[in-house]
Parts: C-alpha cells; structure tokens; sequence
C-alpha cells in the first residue's frame, strides 16, 4: 500500500509517523515546510508539493483544519483527485461539518473513489502514541479496506455507517463533552463554596449518579486527577478553540436538522465568551477557572 498524508500538524505529524512506524509505504506533505521536518527528523519521506505526494499513491490520508481546506485539497482546481487512479482510497481524519463529509463522498463517488470520514476522538498525546479512536463513515467496502491504515494510528475503529455519520457521531459526541464539562466544573464550584473540598467531592461524586468522563478521566479541579490540565495550569490538552469548533459544528448541524441542543448552544456561547477574551489556547477544561471568577 502506498500512502500519502497530507496535514502534518499538531495531530497529523503523529499519526503519519505511526503510518512510517507500521511499515506502510508512506509520502508526506504539508503547506508549510517548517511542518514537514517532524517527518524528515524521523525518516518519513515528504514531498514538496501535493502532485508529487500523491503520485503512485493508492491510498490517501487527510488531515486538515476544516472542510474548506478538504473540499480544496480533493477537489479544487488542482485538488489531488485530479492526479489518483481512480481505485484509491479517500480516508479524511479531519474534523469537518456533516454536510461537506457528504458533499465530499459525492463528489469522491462521481470521480470513482471510495471515501470514508474518519474523524478521531483523543488529542495530540493520542496521535502520538497511536490509540486514537476512529469514528468511520462510508460504504462497508471502503471502511474494510480502510481499517488497517486506521489500525496503525488508533486502538478503536468504529464503523459508524454511512457516509458523514463518523462526524455525526464525533460533533454529537463533543457535544456531550462541552456540556459535561461546564456542568461538572459548576457541581465542583458550588461543592466547594458551601465548604466540601474537591477531592471529597470528587471521591463521592465519582462513584455516585453524576459521574461522567470530564470529571474521572480529565477532572476540572486541580488534585483529584494528577494527569489532567487542571493540575498544569490548564494547559492543553483540548483547547478552548477547538472545543468552539465543534460546538459550532453542532449547532450549525443541529440547525439543518431542527434537532433541540439548547445546552450545546449554551455550551458554544459560553466557550465563546472564554475565547473572545482570550483563553481560545487555554485547555477546555479552563471553564472551571471562570466559573470560580477568576478569568
Ligand atoms: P493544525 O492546524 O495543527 O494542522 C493542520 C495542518 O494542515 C497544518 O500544518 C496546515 O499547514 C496544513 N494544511 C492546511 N491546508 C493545507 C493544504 N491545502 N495542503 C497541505 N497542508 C495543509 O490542526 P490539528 O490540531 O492537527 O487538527 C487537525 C484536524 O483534527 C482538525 O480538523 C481538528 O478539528 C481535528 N482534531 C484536532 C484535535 C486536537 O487536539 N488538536 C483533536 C481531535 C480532532
């Protein structure tokens, strides 16, 4: 299999040198050069243009800021469909409105490619390590012979049906996490102002009816979780920003659906206001920070 990896950035440079580490077959290229030496410091090959990166490739793996620069790279004027055999494989890991995955699963089948959207849960520390989880859409065919490229950069790969249901699944799912957030960082506020410290709190809380991942796995007060952000000066982790990005993915989704999410709306406004004033880079979890009135 050759592959090649376009988007070498926070989270693409991991998981394109995983795709070197397997043994694939691997040609990588990024708009910005500075972006490539991560791949060229560890052996991985670049190119210095995307014709170039594509050639001879069987296999295609994206990983790009948002759907703009996906329906570009694939289709644009010199978008790499252009330059495939039409037997390649389209794999997008990035994240990207419900509606551009389908457009560019249409767009993909009118060329003769299979495509699959494979947005991924889990951030640079994951991609890095290779245990990212892949949430796939697309025809069945086209996630079979998607999942050993996905095996080598992820732990789970879940097909999620058809095409756009991996974003579906992955707006729907961030969703949940911004709201989860906000509400556990207030249950923890308003513990602690009526004199219950965290780590009590976090003790009951934890193995009681409001347990959820943002507080067990990534907890918004400092102590109780000793890897989580909270514990180095919020930090990311999952930035503000990104966190927005998705909200915003899921209210615009929502929109097109009339499906009720009045508290991922006031999720997206409240991470917002956050990055309005200038905590876009402060990890996600930093919500806990305005809640107690410090920021
Ligand atoms: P990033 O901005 O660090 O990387 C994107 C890269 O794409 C950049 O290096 C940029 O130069 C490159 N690029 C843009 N247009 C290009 C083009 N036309 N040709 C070639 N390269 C081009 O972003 P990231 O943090 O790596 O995120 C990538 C995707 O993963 C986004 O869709 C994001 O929402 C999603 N995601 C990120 C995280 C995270 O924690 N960072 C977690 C889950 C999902």
């Amino acid at each position: 299999m050759k592959i090649a990896f376009v988007g070498l950035g926070n989270m693409g440079s991991g998981m394109c040198l995983n795709l070197v580490k397997a043994g694939f077959d691997v040609t990588a290229f990024d708009l910005n050069s500075e972006a490539m030496k991560a791949i060229t410091a560890q052996r991985g090959k670049t190119a210095s243009s995307l014709h170039e990166c594509v050639t001879g490739a069987n296999t295609v793996v994206t990983m790009l800021p948002a759907g703009r620069h996906v329906l570009d790279v694939y289709f644009g004027e010199n978008g790499l469909t252009k330059q495939l055999a039409q037997s390649a494989l389209l794999i997008d890991c990035s994240t990207i409105a419900v509606d551009d995955a389908r457009r560019a699963s249409s767009l993909a089948a009118e060329g003769g490619f299979a495509m699959v959207d494979a947005p991924v849960s889990g951030g640079v520390a994951a991609a890095r390590a290779g245990s990212l989880t892949f949430m796939v859409g697309g025809a069945e065919g086209a996630f079979d012979r998607a999942r050993p490229v996905l095996e080598a950069m992820g732990q789970n790969i879940v097909y999620a049906g058809a095409s756009g249901n991996g974003q579906v699944a992955k707006i729907a799912n961030n969703m949940l996490l911004g709201v989860s957030m906000i509400a556990t960082s207030e249950a923890f506020n308003l513990a602690e102002r009526l004199g219950l410290d965290a780590q009590t709190f976090f003790d009951i809380a934890s193995t009681a009816s409001g347990q959820n991942w943002s507080m067990t796995s990534y907890c918004q007060a400092p102590g109780p979780v000793p890897t989580a952000p909270s514990n180095n000066a919020y930090k990311p982790g999952f930035a503000v920003d990104m966190m927005l990005k998705d909200l915003k993915l899921a209210s615009e989704a929502a929109t097109s659906c009339d499906a009720s999410t009045t508290l991922g709306d006031m999720a997206h406004d409240i991470y917002q206001s956050l990055s309005a004033d200038g905590f876009g880079d402060l990890d996600f979890s930093g919500i806990m920070r305005r809640i107690e009135g410090d920021i």
